[in-house]
This record gives C-alpha cells, sequence and structure tokens, in this order.
C-alpha cells in the first residue's frame, strides 16, 4: 500500500451525527455548563503548564525541544484564575500536560490548586513517566486523583528508539509503586505506529492481563510537523478494536459525557483497553474537552485555525469577564475537525498546546 493509498483507505468519513443528543432527557446536565452550538458540553479541561519536553518522541518533536516564544508559562495565580473560571462554568476535572509537566518544579503545588478549587472533582496528569518514582509521593499527598503516562512499546530497545531514552524499565518500577503508594488509576497511552509497535499490540494487551492499568491504544495524529512519519505510520485503531471483540472483550458503557474513547474489559483481565481513534466516525460529536495553553491560548479543538488568547483575563481573580469570554468563544467551536482531510489546523506538534 502506497502512502496516498493509506490516507485515501484509512482515513474514514467524519461527517456526525448529533440527532441521538436530541434523546438525552431533560435536566441531565446542568444549565450553567459549557455549552456549544452542536449542544455538546464542556466539562472538562486539559490544562498545558509547559510546552517544553526532555524527550523526543518521533511524532512530536523528533528534534527535541525549540523554543518557540518569549511569553512566560502560566503562573500559578493565572493557573488559579483559569480553573476557578472554568469550574463556576461546569468543568469538573483537569488534566494537567504538556510539553513534560513534571518539568515545572511547581507541579505539585498546581495540582493541589487545582484539586481545591471548589466543583472540580478530578484531578488528572499527563506525563513521559520522567522521574516518576521519585516525584509520585509528592502528586499523592497534593491530591491527584488519575495518572497518565505515556508508554509507545513495551521493549525497551524500541521505547529508546522513539523517544530517545532508554528508561522504560524505571518508569515501569515507577508505575508499579505508585499503584502501590495508592495511586490506581493509571493509564498507559499508547500511539499505534505501523514501523514500531504494531507487530506488538497483542503483546501489550496480554501485559494487562496481570497489570491493573488501562491501555489506551490512540490513532497517530497528523500535526504539521510529522507528515512524514505519519504517512509512514498511521494505523486505523479498527482492527483492534474487532480483534478485541473476538476474544471477548466488552465494550463499556460509559454514558454520555464521558469523552470519544472507547473501553473495553474482560473477566480474566485485570487491566482494561481502550482506543482513541480521531479519524472514525463521529469522534467529535462525542467531544467533552477544551484546551488551554502552557502561554495562557484556548484551544477549541486540538486541530483549530488559532487559539485564542485569554491574557491579560487571566491575571484578575474575579472572573467574571474571563467566564464570559470563555462563553462566547466557545459558539465558535466547529462541529468536526478537519484531519481528514489533511487539514492539521495550527497544531505543529502536540506538546505545543497540550496533547
Ligand atoms: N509529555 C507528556 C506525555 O508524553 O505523556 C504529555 C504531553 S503529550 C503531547 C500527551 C499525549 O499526546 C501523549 O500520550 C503522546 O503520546 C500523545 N501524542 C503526541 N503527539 C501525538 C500524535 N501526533 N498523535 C497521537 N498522539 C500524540
Ligand atoms: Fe515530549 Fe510528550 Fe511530545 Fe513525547 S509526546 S515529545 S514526551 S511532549
Amino acid at each position: 500500500m502506497t502512502d496516498s493509498d493509506l490516507s485515501e483507505t484509512q482515513i474514514i468519513d467524519t461527517k456526525v451525527d448529533y440527532n441521538h443528543r436530541e434523546t438525552l432527557g431533560s435536566g441531565l446536565y446542568e444549565s450553567n455548563v459549557l455549552t456549544d452550538q452542536y449542544q455538546r458540553r464542556f466539562r472538562y479541561l486539559r490544562l498545558s503548564i509547559t510546552d517544553v519536553c526532555n524527550f523526543q518522541c518521533d511524532y512530536c518533536l523528533p528534534n527535541g525541544y525549540q523554543k518557540q516564544t518569549a511569553e512566560p508559562e502560566l503562573s500559578q495565580l493565572e493557573i488559579q484564575n483559569i480553573v476557578k473560571s472554568f469550574a463556576d462554568l461546569g468543568t469538573k476535572k483537569i488534566r494537567i500536560t504538556g510539553g513534560e509537566p513534571v518539568l515545572r518544579k511547581d507541579l505539585p503545588e498546581i495540582i493541589e490548586l487545582c484539586k481545591r478549587t471548589p466543583g472540580i472533582e478530578n484531578v488528572a496528569l499527563t506525563t513521559n513517566g520522567y522521574r516518576i518514582q521519585d516525584h509520585y509521593p509528592k502528586w499523592i499527598e497534593a491530591g491527584l486523583d488519575r495518572l497518565n503516562v505515556s508508554i509507545d512499546s513495551l521493549s525497551p530497545d524500541v521505547f529508546n528508539a522513539i523517544t530517545g531514552h532508554d528508561r522504560l524499565r524505571q518508569i515501569l518500577n515507577g508505575l508499579n509503586d505508585a499503584y502501590n503508594g495508592g495511586l490506581t488509576d493509571i493509564k498507559i497511552n499508547t500511539v499505534l505506529m505501523k514501523q514500531f509497535n504494531a507487530n506488538s499490540i497483542q503483546a501489550m494487551i496480554d501485559w494487562v492481563k496481570q497489570t491493573p492499568f488501562t491501555l489506551r491504544f490512540i490513532e497517530l495524529m497528523q500535526t504539521g510537523d510529522n507528515q512524514e512519519f505519519f504517512s509512514n505510520n498511521h494505523e486505523s485503531g479498527e482492527p483492534i478494536v474487532e480483534k478485541l471483540v473476538h476474544q471477548g472483550w466488552q465494550l463499556k458503557d460509559r454514558g454520555i459525557a464521558a469523552g470519544p474513547a472507547k473501553e473495553f474489559s474482560h473477566p480474566e483481565y485485570s487491566g482494561k483497553v481502550g482506543l482513541i481513534m480521531p479519524y472514525s466516525k463521529d469522534f467529535c460529536s462525542t467531544c467533552n474537552r477544551l484546551r488551554v495553553s502552557a502561554t495562557g491560548q484556548l484551544y477549541l479543538c486540538l486541530f483549530g485555525e488559532q487559539g485564542i488568547p485569554l491574557r491579560p483575563l487571566t491575571y484578575n481573580s474575579d472572573t467574571t469577564q474571563l467566564n464570559n469570554n470563555l462563553i462566547e468563544h466557545l459558539k465558535l467551536k466547529k462541529a468536526t475537525h478537519s484531519l481528514h482531510e489533511g487539514k492539521t489546523g495550527v497544531t505543529r506538534h502536540l506538546s505545543m498546546i497540550g496533547g
């Protein structure tokens, strides 16, 4: 199959069907929740606290981090005001991401301030797992509820080839300790890549037989910087769904507010398996998340045309103006991304916005 075949056959129609929303019972959602013109509700904020990263993942920062802007990262005060504003508007879950969020020394303080914001029920962290063993006790103390760690291969050599770091064993040991230390909601993010891990999907599924983590396969997304890598490596998640169903895994009903991931469980496995398939039909109809970058830009979509600057409103602890600003801008959110047309928007790589 050639690369052009790939884009035509594997990138499926993403026309969106919102009709199922009319069947929702009234009163299911509160009235103050951020809502767009397609009646999608946004209760989930992915907040980037730095765009800096120390890994060189082939699909994201193959040449390592290069500084793009002199603009400072959000301060704790700004983060507090942003989180308060989103919480006022119905957000219940914050995911702290980056870049690599662990590189910010005040990460525990940021976790804590998110956690103690009235209305926020759940604070999650997405990390590459760097020095997790040293850090996790402080995260637990600060109130972290969930941890996602990116592991694209269980082979130390392949892991090293993808990330530029021979740290797989350390990360797995750290995860084990964090789990035993009380951080039991752990997800592993695995980006599907034809040339790196397509042959080891079954081995990864077997791993969660005894390992109580949720393994999440993510379809590689095209970004401004990774076009060639994308053409050589994009794999659809659909064959994995078929494999799981064939092996007796059952699709969990996660409720309409749970977002676009599909999650499967199996009575003989202690872990679960999830699929995130942004190229599949209707992926965007269940979108429940907004993003704020490390310099305070609001992104309505990972693949939108531009970020919307929230500064200088982020400096004001009276968040009325910021709230109104968010409500107004949400009206501009489009029904779907245009990734299936190869349009990646402003996103050159995910570390820039917060994946
Ligand atoms: N540095 C942290 C990490 O790697 O977990 C957090 C930021 S990273 C941008 C967040 C997630 O986005 C990771 O799970 C990463 O594998 C995923 N990611 C990055 N670029 C991607 C791409 N082009 N397609 C799909 N997933 C991607
Ligand atoms: Fe860094 Fe995460 Fe991007 Fe890898 S995926 S380069 S760890 S930001």
